[in-house]
């Protein structure tokens, strides 16, 4: 599976041909909803037709769709892979493909740069993240990419039987002494947990443990783990995967909706008063050219044309001369796509919103200024 980073998505939207164009295809392979090979060439085939349309008879995207054809007629591996994205452009041996163990839209793009929403859409949603599930003496921690597992690590430290190991010592004594080595043990997790976190970076953490345990586990988490500490779960210490996958799904949408909630109410708030914040497509895509943009937020349905410089790349809702340099620009089906290449470009946090009707009355798009 190729792991997506934030990095890569920045390399992605640097990426220019040169004035040759760039095609960008998504393929839904899904082998829960299309269980016949069939029917991913059913879309692979009317995707090609879209694409050899927009081809409009030159000879570089043509090439890129007869790679395209080549790579999944190849073979997937549908065990793993449920989505694939593709970025080509022949005229200059530009080509890159992305295994996704999560499903697309199926969609095919030509464009001067590689259309990266999809894949922006769902690196936001699936963040990398880490479920600690603990009791006295046992420990998972469980670290999910793109909603897959992706490392497991146990720890087992069994605390002795009080009638057997503690003859002759008083039930406080021994009570006393289980009680510490148990907290030893949740010590134990905390620091297998910072450990795999300096290996493998996630940006949060859920704890699945009873509440007393909880309680006393969080505070031995190192400060950096705390950060993270997003939210609690009721999962059993010995849940089998699948259910820790379940269950680690709902809890993080949930806390990645409550995320996206609070950056709106932010939004509104500082749209609202004038004070680092604009909301609505012109003066978001104005914030952006001014190189103002702290955090961009789309609704993930708001789509819209507009047009992007030839020459600077600014995008706009209105063309066609460029109001910074003056050349011309060229019309896009979905300045939002060119509006998300270019806060990658320029480092900006991007946070595509779902089913936030606070964000759609706002206009489906806005943005939290850094000045
Ligand atoms: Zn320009």
């Amino acid at each position: 599976m190729t792991a997506i980073t934030q990095d890569d998505l920045r390399a992605l939207a640097a990426f220019q041909g040169d004035g040759h164009p760039v095609t960008s295809c998504y393929l839904d392979v899904d082998g829960s909803r299309l269980t016949r090979r069939r029917d991913v060439a059913d879309q692979l085939a009317r995707l090609l037709r879209e694409g050899r349309a927009k081809a409009d008879g030159r000879g570089s995207v043509i090439e890129d769709l007869r790679l395209i054809e080549e790579y999944v007629k190849g073979g997937i591996d549908r065990s793993r892979t449920r989505g694939l994205a593709f970025f080509s452009s022949s005229a200059t041996q530009f080509w890159q493909v992305v295994e996704l163990p999560v499903p697309v839209q199926n969609q095919l793009v030509v464009n001067q740069s590689p259309a990266i929403r999809q894949l922006e859409a769902i690196l936001d949603e699936y963040e990398p993240f880490a479920v600690l599930l603990a009791d006295r003496q046992y420990a998972r921690l469980v670290v999910f990419d793109l909603g897959e597992i992706v490392e497991v690590r146990e720890l087992f430290e069994q605390l002795p039987r009080g009638d057997d190991v503690m003859r002759g010592l008083d039930h406080g004594r021994v009570r006393d002494h289980v009680d510490e080595l148990g907290h030893q043990h949740l010590r134990h997790a905390a620091k297998v947990a910072f450990d795999v976190l300096r290996d493998r970076s996630f940006g949060r953490i859920i704890i699945a443990a009873t509440d007393d345990v909880a309680s006393e586990l969080e505070p031995l988490l190192h400060p950096y783990l705390r950060e993270r500490l997003e939210a609690r779960c009721a999962l059993p210490v010995n849940a089998s995967l699948d259910e820790i996958r379940s269950a680690a799904l709902v809890v993080e949408a949930a806390v990645e909706r409550r995320k996206e909630r609070e950056l709106v109410d932010r939004l509104r708030e500082a749209a609202g008063s004038g004070n680092r914040g604009v909301a609505g497509l012109v003066p978001t895509l104005d914030a952006l050219a001014q190189r103002r943009v702290d955090t961009l937020l789309i609704s993930d349905n708001f789509t819209v044309a507009g047009w992007r410089c030839s020459s600077c790349r600014m995008v706009a809702a209105v063309g066609r001369t460029c109001v910074l340099c003056e050349a011309e620009m060229h019309q896009v089906d979905d300045v939002v796509e060119e509006a998300i290449e270019e806060a990658q470009l320029q480092s900006c946090r991007v946070e595509i919103c779902a089913e936030n009707a606070d964000l759609d009355v706002l206009g489906g798009i806005g943005a939290l200024l850094r000045y």
